[in-house]
């Protein structure tokens, strides 16, 4: 399978999860790889920016403790990483109720009891439910989120004011058209584990697989125009040899660079935050909207990893899904303080608007669900968009790939 005149064995493009999950499997095969993103950071959809002090992640999300590929990583560990609460702070009519998992916060079991949005029937059934669903990874199950919903008997405060909103921020889909497999996984995964935000950003995940990868292994800010199995062809004309080529960039860009599969409708939403000189609750809870307006989830980033804010002021960010998350800036932000008011009084007004991300293509709404890449013409895709939208299934489409690289070089 050796040429000569190579740079590298292995030219993987992008350097996302996939990408560098690959790249570190292959490294550590003993093979030369070279990994080529477009971007001036790594990191793909997982990317900080610092401003003011904040460290805003491109679009809010976490990493959830429980996803088994994190535990495939050689060399990763989690110090420092820290957990929201397991549960979520749900706002319904006039005042906010705490949903707690009771076998992690027992403190809150009373409360549970006493809950306006669940019944002790909701509570045996839904930790029944997560603790009889065995999936380590999500089964295509070719059903919407929202009928699977509709089949479980739930009463409806549960369901409307807990569960679909839940569901909703987590797969970015207002509709929840989203394959009810994908909701199986992500609410096995939040049970079994913590939801975790690294000290520096979401970035830091990436980051760190750079680390092991070798800097001197990725090169930034380079566009690539055209590949076929030996050759990458970037943007400025430069060429590069090898004896595979690794396409791990998101389905969109996969299709310009010849991948065999369509592209496909994808969900997303956008991320507004504000800095405030308090924040408007303390605990590392996620706020739930369990009625309608713009909002769809709060978090205070800061409460649960301090360096999130300068010394002296918290994060808060805001979720928008749907129509809103096409409004305009300035229409946006009005509506969302509006029920930020509502929710947490004149005080919020005062919080100063720091940014707003809109992250409209965040995940492959039709993943294939599948081994997590393909061939075609000797070039070999890879990326969520193959397996399943999730950083899991980013990580698990680059560590299988990178195995089927290594296989072929033996
Ligand atoms: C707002 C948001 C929230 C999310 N929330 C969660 C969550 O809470 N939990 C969870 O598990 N997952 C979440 N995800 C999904 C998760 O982030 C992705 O599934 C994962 O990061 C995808 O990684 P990837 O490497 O496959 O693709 P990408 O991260 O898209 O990486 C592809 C890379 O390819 C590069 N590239 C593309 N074309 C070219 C080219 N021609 N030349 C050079 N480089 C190129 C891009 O610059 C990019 O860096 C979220 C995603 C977003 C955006």
């Amino acid at each position: 399978m050796r040429t000569e005149m190579k740079d590298c064995d292995v030219v993987v493009v992008g350097a996302g999860l996939t990408g560098l999950r690959a790249a570190l499997e292959i490294t550590n095969a003993g093979l030369s790889v070279m990994v080529l993103d477009r971007n001036d950071q790594v990191g793909g959809r997982m990317r900080t920016s610092t401003v003011g002090g904040f460290q805003l992640d491109h679009g809010f999300q976490v990493i959830l403790s429980a996803y088994p590929e994190l535990r495939r990583i050689p060399g990763l560990a989690l110090t420092h990483w820290r957990p929201f609460f397991s549960g979520a702070r749900v706002k319904a009519g006039d005042r906010f109720v705490d949903f707690m998992d009771p076998r992690r916060h027992p403190e809150f079991l009373f409360a549970m009891l006493r809950s306006p949005i669940c019944s002790i029937g909701d509570l045996i059934r839904f930790f029944f439910l997560l603790a009889r669903s065995p999936r380590a990874t999500p089964n295509r199950e070719d059903q919407a989120t929202v009928d699977l919903i509709q089949g479980w008997r739930f009463t409806d405060p549960f369901r409307e004011k807990f569960l679909l909103p839940f569901l909703r921020g987590v797969l970015l889909d207002p509709t929840l058209r989203a394959d009810a497999g994908m909701a199986r996984f992500y609410l096995k995964m939040f049970g079994a584990g913590d939801a975790l935000l690294p000290p520096f950003g979401i970035q830091e995940l990436p980051q760190r697989l750079a680390t092991l990868v070798g800097q001197s292994h990725i090169r930034l800010g380079v566009q690539v125009k055209q590949i076929s199995a030996r050759h990458v062809v970037l943007e400025n004309g430069e060429t590069l040899h090898c004896d595979q080529v690794i396409c791990a960039t998101d389905t969109l860009s996969a299709a310009a660079l010849g991948s065999p599969e369509q592209t496909m409708p994808h969900s997303g939403g956008s991320t507004l935050y504000f800095g405030a000189q308090n924040p408007p609750y303390s605990e590392p809870i996620l706020v739930l909207n369990g009625e309608g307006g713009p909002i769809s989830i709060v978090a205070v980033p800061s409460n649960v990893q301090p360096k999130y804010a300068p010394v002296g002021r918290s994060l808060i960010s805001v979720l928008v899904l749907g129509e809103y998350a096409r409004t305009s800036d300035e229409s946006l932000v009005a509506a969302v303080r509006k029920q930020l008011c509502e929710w947490y009084g004149d005080y919020s007004l005062e919080w100063e608007f720091l940014q707003r991300f809109d992250v409209p293509n965040a995940l492959p709404s039709r993943p294939r669900m599948g081994v997590g890449w393909t061939e075609r013409a000797g070039i070999l895709y890879a990326g969520d968009y193959l397996s399943y939208p999730s950083q899991n299934g980013a990580l698990a489409a680059g560590r299988q790939v990178g195995e089927a690289v290594i296989a072929a070089f033996a």
